[in-house]
């Protein structure tokens, strides 16, 4: 934990690196990219062995969705980085004559990069990969609840970068975001939860500090009778149960159309063993809760509807079956909270607009999946309900595309990343215009009798 003086210090020398033009060419931001890849490549190992410390996360789970999908974003920021950076020319209004005019994107300068726990590293550098695009300073705040992890950010990024370039401020988030935060920074990026959420936008008030808040919600997965059942069943649970259901844009609860809920039962219950076998306790490919209170908070919702499968659970190895529940309510706790656990409630729906009803009693949530072969549903579903983003015949995935936006909606957040967006959420867009001095319209100059005329013709 820094003491009020050192996060001082550090702000400071950050400033000062800052405002040296350091971060601006297009040579040190691609320099630095490459040397995080390299940094990220030689921590791999330990950074594997801390996922699996923190959350019991198989290699091949930690490495695809954590450390993989960043050398992916790297390269594609690499192949792209310097075509973003150019100027943009857009058109000038005639009444400028003789004028061009260009978009600069421009570093913000300092960043707070605050990250939360279910997937710490790539949540972590994630963004940062955008503010250093961007040619901004960042401080790095990973969570204190995958102690492992934030271990190895810490020390990857201490071994890869001058502090007053890159640094990480480890500790309790109430206590360290505070401290930073006294300072103004250029733009905060905040993962995590709704009402830590909405603390860093009290704290980015007196500052006038832009935030991105990538934030949670209970993100619905539909499925429409019209639907291939087994494949729908399969890319479900897969989802749900990545991570043992501790990710932001998990399906939250199932809506299924009433006439093929049955056959979507059998079809989930079968996947799940085929995944994680007859007990998943056993399954190296299965996580687990990430602290006790996590597990007291997930495992109460077992209580509630009636358990179709799974339920099984066991404390001291923070372990909870893959679970399908029924005869859940609205009103239940299950329904209201986001779940960020291994619990799937499963809803009915009789008709569409029935189903968008229920959906807007959470409103805007991170994410929507559809399932179905109908493009009219499709339709519906993607104009008549306000998310984040999402997926039909899929789910989590669209999240892997950097060509996408990513980011939520209303109270599932604000802002948007991923590819391009990181660039431009982590840039500024300076609009100039520049006029030629061989030629000075007199029509704008006092005095202006007999000019309205002529104005008008130009401007109608
Ligand atoms: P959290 O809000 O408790 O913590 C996130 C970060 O904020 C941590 O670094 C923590 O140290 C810090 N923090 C905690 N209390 C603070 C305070 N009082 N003041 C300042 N900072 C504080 O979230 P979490 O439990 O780590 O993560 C789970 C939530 O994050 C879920 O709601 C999930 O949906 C959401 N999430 C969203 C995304 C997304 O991309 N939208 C991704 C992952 C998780």
């Amino acid at each position: 934990m820094f003491s009020n003086a050192q996060t001082g210090q550090l702000y400071k020398a950050q400033q000062l690196y800052f405002e040296s033009g350091v971060t601006y060419p297009y040579a040190f931001r691609k320099t630095q990219l490459k040397q995080l890849k390299k940094g990220i490549k030689k921590y791999e190992s330990r950074i594997l062995e801390a996922l699996h410390k923190d959350l019991r996360k198989h290699p091949m789970e930690a490495y695809s969705s954590e450390v993989g999908f960043l050398y992916d974003e790297i390269d594609f920021i690499l192949a792209n980085l310097k075509q973003w950076m150019q100027p943009e020319v857009v058109t000038s209004p005639f009444v400028t004559y003789p004028s061009s005019s260009r978009i600069y994107r421009v570093p913000l300068g300092l960043t707070l990069i605050i990250a939360p726990w279910n997937y710490p590293f790539m949540l972590t550098l994630s963004p940062l990969l955008g503010a250093i695009a961007g040619g901004n300073c960042s401080i790095l705040k990973p969570s204190e609840l995958a102690p492992h992890t934030a271990n190895i950010i810490a020390e990857l990024i201490k071994d890869t970068f001058d502090p007053a370039y890159i640094a990480v401020v480890e500790g309790e988030g109430s206590e360290a975001i505070p401290a930073l935060m006294q300072f103004r920074f250029d733009h905060v990026f905040f993962t995590g939860s709704i009402p830590v959420g909405k603390k860093i936008m009290e704290m980015a008030v007196p500052h006038l500090t832009p935030v991105t808040l990538e934030l949670g919600g209970k993100s619905p997965c539909v499925v429409d009778e019209k639907v291939n059942i087994t494949v729908a069943a399969k890319r479900i649970i897969w989802a749900k149960f990545w991570n043992a259901g501790q990710t932001c844009v998990a399906p939250d609860y199932i809506l299924v159309h009433q006439k093929v809920k049955n056959e979507l039962v059998t079809a989930l219950k079968a996947s799940i063993v085929e995944l994680f076998g007859e007990n998943p306790a056993t399954s190296e490919d299965y996580a687990r809760m990430i602290n006790t209170k996590r597990f007291d908070t997930v495992a109460t919702y077992l209580k509630e509807g009636h358990v179709l499968h799974g339920g099984q659970t066991d404390r001291e190895h923070l372990y909870i079956a893959p679970t399908l529940l029924d005869d859940v309510e609205w009103s239940d706790p299950v329904m209201q909270d986001e779940i960020f656990g291994p619990i799937l409630p499963i809803l009915t729906f009789s008709d569409l607009p029935q189903a968008i009803q229920a959906i807007r009693q959470h409103p805007y949530p991170l994410a929507l999946y559809i399932f179905t072969k109908s493009s009219k549903t499709e339709k519906m579903l993607i104009e008549q309900v306000r998310f984040g983003g999402g997926c039909v015949n899929n789910a989590l995935v669209h999240l892997t595309n950097p060509e996408l936006p990513f980011g939520g909606a209303g109270y599932s957040g604000m802002g948007k990343y991923h590819g391009r967006y990181s660039f431009d959420t982590f840039t500024h867009q300076k609009g100039m215009l520049k006029t030629g001095t061989w030629l000075d319209v007199p029509v704008k100059y006092p005095p202006f009798k007999n000019k309205l005329k002529l104005i008008k013709q130009l401007m109608k």
